[in-house]
């Protein structure tokens, strides 16, 4: 995974360039997968709603052992950079094992118009009561397990962004399924030391612990319905809503690479 830290780094070189004094002609980013690696793109339309809401998704395969991991970005329309994060994962990612399913934009409808809900319902408080009739938040969640459920997932991670002061740059997961928090605890501090002895937590000024929330609080969320949905570490990866959104975008990506090499490497031979 050391190749994608560098791409990482050069993108953030590129990306904040007047901080960097980066001089010269842009870094390109040539990485082509390799051969066997195959990228399927799919697209489902929930139950009863249309184009406006249809959720296009990536599957990519490697044809090595190796875990199968969620990226999920755009839940919230109004939260930018776990989008471009995401289609950066998709376009440039070199997948070296397992399978990666990416959904970029969760809620095409709410990304259109820009804001935190599907209508007046908030897509990411439905993942515990998803719903093919009920409301346009529901049909979408229940669509999004349907196609996380066809995957058989090893791990999920959701990418947001937090309000300062709350939880930014931060790590969530809920903490009571014993199947999978201590595998989830192993992840968060392998993700916050690499974290912290990179250049990265000098531009945010220090990196906040992760949180952990007891089952009841905020129900519907991924990070506490997909743990239990599936039995599988599920987290949630905010990144601060006042920081530029360059640098919010490398987090997403660093933190995205820890957590990738650390499922890989955990991951019981099949
Ligand atoms: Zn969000």
């Amino acid at each position: 995974m050391l190749l994608h830290t560098l791409m990482i780094l050069m993108l953030i070189m590129s990306l904040t360039s007047s901080v960097h004094a980066h001089v010269g002609t842009s870094p390109t980013y040539a990485y082509e997968p390799a051969a066997a690696v195959t990228h399927y793109t799919n697209a489902r339309i929930p139950h009863g709603l249309d184009e406006r809401h249809k959720i296009t998704y990536h599957l990519f395969d490697t044809q090595m052992p190796g875990p199968h991991i969620v990226i999920i970005a755009g839940i919230h329309g109004n939260e930018p950079a776990p989008r471009y994060a995401a289609q950066y994962i998709v376009d440039h990612f070199h997948f070296e094992q397992g399978r990666f399913l990416i959904i970029p934009v969760a809620s095409l409808y709410a990304a259109t118009h820009q804001t935190r809900n599907i209508q007046r319902d908030d897509l990411n408080r439905q993942f515990h009561n998803p719903d093919p009739r009920g409301n346009a938040a529901q049909r979408v969640a229940a669509s999004i397990i349907d196609i996380i459920t066809d995957f058989e997932p090893d791990a999920i991670i959701d990418l947001h962004k937090a309000t300062p002061g709350r939880l930014v740059n931060t790590l969530v997961h809920h903490q009571d399924n014993p199947q999978t928090a201590a595998l989830t605890r192993h992840a968060i501090q392998f993700a916050t030391d690499a974290i912290n002895d990179s250049a990265l937590v000098n531009n945010v000024g220090g990196n906040r612990p992760f949180r952990e929330f007891p089952y009841e609080n905020f129900p519907g969320t991924t990070s506490r319905e997909f743990s239990y949905l599936f039995g599988v570490p599920s987290l949630l990866l905010e990144t601060g809503l006042h920081h530029p959104m360059s640098l919010r975008v490398a987090q997403h990506l660093f933190l995205i690479d820890a957590l990738v090499t650390f499922f890989t490497d955990t991951h019981a031979p099949e």
